[in-house]
């Protein structure tokens, strides 16, 4: 079994990152910058976005972090990403999901001008993608995509099942996995909270992506020897032996489960480094095609 360490790959993806960076501005060029929007005071998106906001840094990006009452009004938040729409200076666009319950979620993501769009949110993104065409693939999905890459796993021919069929993780992968392309070509099944017998589905799976957001779901008995298990879940459990009172639990049964494959990725320290170090080749190349 080997860990799929999303600490050393995201480091080396920063990297390259850093280079490119410092070799697009020694060209004359602007200095990438991601602006993202914070509404209200969850703990967990305030972290987020806090790494986010870091990891530009890190790789010489620029970054603005415009942040909001949780009671702000739906026309204040639109007129603010008008404005970064409008903002020359600005590459890349994110809001931090979720959002509050006054504000139309589908409204915000389409209001994002689709340049921007480094979360790969908007219908014109996830349209392209599901087209093959380059485009702002979600960050999430293209930081799994980074993964299996780096550890060249061989996914052609697979089954690959994905539990999760949301916007934003489960329906992106599974398209991105049965592309013709490497990593994909698998054979995909997606499962939902409707599947009917999702045991013995998962146990076809070559491939397996956990992404429901129950903790530790996926089971030893769920999972076939040599199976390639890729965890996206993140739940905040409480736990009185961690300073901060919780701790972070994926969506699988770690323990158990990695035993029997040949490669998994921990949580944390697997996809969620995955996400920011994907969110940051998207920011790039939304400068980069400034000058295309
Ligand atoms: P979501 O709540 O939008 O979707 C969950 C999906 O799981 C749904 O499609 C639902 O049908 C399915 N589901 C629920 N219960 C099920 C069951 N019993 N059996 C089979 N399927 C079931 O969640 P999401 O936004 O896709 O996030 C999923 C998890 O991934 C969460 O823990 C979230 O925090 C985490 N996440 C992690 C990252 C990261 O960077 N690692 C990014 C995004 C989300």
């Amino acid at each position: 079994m080997q860990i799929l360490d999303g600490k050393i790959v995201s480091q080396s993806v920063k990297e390259k990152i850093k280079e490119k960076t410092i070799l697009f501005k020694n060209a004359g060029n602007k200095t990438p910058h991601l602006a993202a929007i914070l509404i209200g005071n969850n703990g967990a998106s305030e972290t987020y976005v806090a790494s986010k906001v870091k990891n530009c840094e890190e790789v010489g990006f620029t970054s603005s972090l415009i942040r909001f009452e949780e009671n702000i009004e739906e026309a204040a938040l639109t007129a603010a990403i008008e404005k970064l729409n409008n903002d020359e200076d600005v590459d890349g666009i994110l809001v931090q999901l979720p959002l509050p319950k006054q504000i139309n979620e589908e409204k915000i993501i389409n209001l994002i001008s689709p340049d921007k769009d480094v979360d790969g949110f908007h219908p014109m993104s996830i349209g392209k993608m599901v087209q093959g065409l380059p485009t702002f693939i979600p960050a999430t999905p293209y930081g799994i995509l980074l993964m299996l890459e780096h550890y060249k796993i061989e996914t052609a021919g697979k089954h690959a099942v994905v539990i999760g069929r949301s916007n934003i993780v489960g329906r992106p992968i599974s398209i991105l996995l049965s592309r013709n392309a490497y990593p994909g070509n698998c054979t995909v099944t997606v499962c939902h909270s409707r599947t009917k017998n999702l045991k013995e589905i998962c146990l076809q799976a070559d491939i397996i992506v956990a992404a429901l957001g129950i903790p530790e779901f996926l089971k030893a008995d769920m999972v076939k020897e040599n199976a390639v298990v890729v965890d996206v879940g993140i739940t905040r459990v409480a736990d009185v032996t961690k300073k901060s009172g919780f701790a972070i639990k994926g969506d699988v049964d770690f323990v158990n489960v990695a035993p029997k494959c040949s490669y998994i990725t921990p949580v944390p320290g697997g996809v969620g480094l995955m996400t920011i170090a994907a969110l940051l080749m998207n920011t790039f190349s939304a400068c980069e095609n400034k000058y295309k």
